[in-house]
This record gives structure tokens, sequence and C-alpha cells, in this order.
């Protein structure tokens, strides 16, 4: 074949490919924009052919695509560009990022897997960057939704034991390295069983739902976690909480279950449902285990039970 024929060849292979591909010249202008691109961005060919018009295709605002990193050298963008890339160092060789993409034309949003290759001439100038693309959004939906079911209580949609396990490690030891106060409140349902065998199972579980959103709805700081703990017990990590702020956080939540009232005629303590909450913060000393914090909320939790319930306890010996 003729270079020219080979060129034409290639060109065409190229529009024909099934993976979705487009090609950028050295100037960022776009030089091929292939079936496949035009059949997953909804953008046909002729409207970003000879422009560097590509980035409308994937986002509303500007921004540059993988390719146009590639070809202007931009690598210390990917970070602020991309939820996932290759590093820097592989650069010159062709890189791999994936991100959420608008897709304004289309109306969709796309979870986008990229790769943009370098093209070089025989005198090492880069002459072109391809770019293809692969529509991740499926698998990415399903990973998101098995996250989600991994850390999320099923029955109250708050964060399940997994994840309360999981912040607790990790700002247990942010505070052992700060030397800053963390703190830990346990809030176990008063007399539940009554509630069950009163007014069935079903109800109990629509109860702990509603608990769960009176929990939530008086956490605010977004760095705090509200947890199902087990059965009718929640918990709250509040990181960088002395013990007074924890108090009137248990006490806002003790006295917001009181407002809301939900009816619970079987219980001894009041005819709604209320809480027993134990209330705990320290400055965790190295060596101390994360399970300190638990075993002392949980004792705090019982002194409330003891005493009577629906009250807020403070752990002995926490400051
Ligand atoms: P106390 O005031 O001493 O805490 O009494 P209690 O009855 O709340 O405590 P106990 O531990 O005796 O009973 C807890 C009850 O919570 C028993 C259990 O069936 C119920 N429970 C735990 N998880 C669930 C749940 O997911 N749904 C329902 N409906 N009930 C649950
Ligand atoms: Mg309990
Ligand atoms: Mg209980």
């Amino acid at each position: 074949m003729k270079q020219t024929q080979e060129l034409s060849f290639a060109v065409n292979l190229m529009e024909h490919l099934v993976v979705p591909t487009f090609v950028l010249d050295a100037e960022c202008r776009v030089i091929i924009w292939n079936r496949a691109c035009e059949r997953l961005t909804g953008v046909a060919a002729k409207e970003v052919l000879g422009t560097s018009d590509h980035w409308r295709a994937f986002y509303s605002k500007p921004r540059l695509c993988l390719a146009d990193i590639l070809a202007k050298g931009l690598a210390a963008d990917l970070d602020k560009l991309y939820a996932f890339h290759t590093e820097a160092s592989e650069f010159g060789h062709g890189m791999k990022a994936e991100n959420w993409c608008v897709m304004p034309r289309i109306g969709e949003r796309l979870y986008l897997a990229v790769d943009a290759g370098p093209i070089y001439a025989d005198d090492g100038q880069l002459v072109a960057v391809v770019e293809t693309l692969r529509d991740m959004t499926d698998y990415k939906n399903a990973q998101l939704a098995l996250q989600m079911q991994a850390t999320m209580d099923s029955l109250t949609g708050i964060a399940n034991r997994r994840s309360f396990d999981e912040k607790l490690e990790i700002e247990w030891n942010r505070a052992q390295r700060n030397g800053q106060p963390i703190a830990l409140i346990l809030a176990d349902v008063d007399h539940f069983k009554r509630y069950n065998d009163h007014y069935g199972h079903v109800k109990g579980d629509a109860c702990l739902k509603a608990v769960a959103g009176i929990l939530q709805r008086e956490i605010f700081r977004p760095g705090d976690l509200v947890a199902r703990y087990g059965g009718e017990e929640f918990a709250v990590i509040l990181p960088g909480t002395d013990l007074q702020g924890a108090r009137t956080v248990a006490e806002r939540l003790r006295s917001d279950m009181e407002r809301t009232a939900l009816p619970h005629v079987a219980s001894e303590v009041a005819p709604w449902v209320t809480m027993s909450v134990g209330v705990v913060s320290t400055i965790p000393e190295r060596e101390m285990p994360a399970a300190w914090l638990v075993s002392a909320a949980d004792k705090a939790m019982y002194k409330s039970k003891y005493g009577g319930r629906n009250r807020v306890s403070v752990a002995n010996g926490a400051f």
C-alpha cells in the first residue's frame, strides 16, 4: 500500500473501532472523533473536529481532558480533576484515569475510564494524543451499592457496627497523635423488649428507624458519626469534643426523644420512648486501646439504667 492509502486505512479503522476514541493534535485540536465516541457522547464529529471543544461532550464547564493534560504536560492537575489516575511518574508513556462525567448532550451522568496515549514522530516530537473511553457506570454503581451495604445498617439507614469500629479506630489514633479529646455517647432504648411485646416486632422496627432519625438530626458536625451499635443500642462518636460538649449533645438527644414522644405505653419510665445514655470523653494515652472508650461509655450507660433510665450519666474518671 502507498503511504496515503495506509493513512486513510488507519483513519478508517479508527473511525469504525468499537472503542470510543478521539485524537488530539499537539495543539489539542480534535483530529479524529470516531463513531463509537459519537454514540457515547451524543456529540457528532463535525461539531468538534478542528476545535478544542471536546470537553463539551463530557463536562458542563470548560476543563482539561486526560489527552489535554498529556499533551500539555500538566500532570499537577490530575489530583484536582480525576477521582482516580495513574501516577505522574508514568507520564510520557500514556496514562489512565477514571471520573464521573456529566455528559451534557446525552443528559446522563457516566463514570468513564479513560486511557490517553501519546504518539511521537521519529524525531521525538509529540504529534498527537489518542484518548480511548470505557463506560464503567454500571460497574461503578454496583461497587458503590456494595460499599453502601457494607457500611450501612439496613434497617435504619445509619452507619452500621462495622463503620463504627473503623471510624472509632481512626479517630482514636488521631486523638492519640494530636493529644485531642475524643468523646463517645452510647444510648440504649429503655424497655424495648416490652415495646416489641406490646406493639409487635414490625412496629418495633419502625420505632428503631424513628430513633435513628432523631439521633441523626441532632448531630450536625461533619466529623461526627451516628451508628447503630447493635439491637436497640446507638452510638455517637464525637472527635475533638470534651466532656462538657459531649454531655450537652447527649442531653440534646435525650430531650429531643422526649419532645418527639414516640408512644410507648408499656414502658415503666414514661408513656413514650426514652433512652438511657452514657457519655465519656478522654485524651487517650499511648497504649490505651479504643475499646476503653466503649467500655467506659457502656458503664456510664448502665449507671443511667440503674439510676432510673431516661437520663444521661458520665463515665467515672472521664475528664
Ligand atoms: P432496658 O431498659 O434494660 O434496656 O430493657 P430492654 O428491654 O430495652 O433491654 P433488653 O436487652 O432486655 O431487650 C432488648 C430488646 O430489643 C430485645 C430485642 O428483641 C429488641 N431488639 C433488638 N434489635 C431489634 C430489632 O432490630 N428490631 C426489633 N423490633 N427489636 C429489636
Ligand atoms: Mg440493650
Ligand atoms: Mg434497652
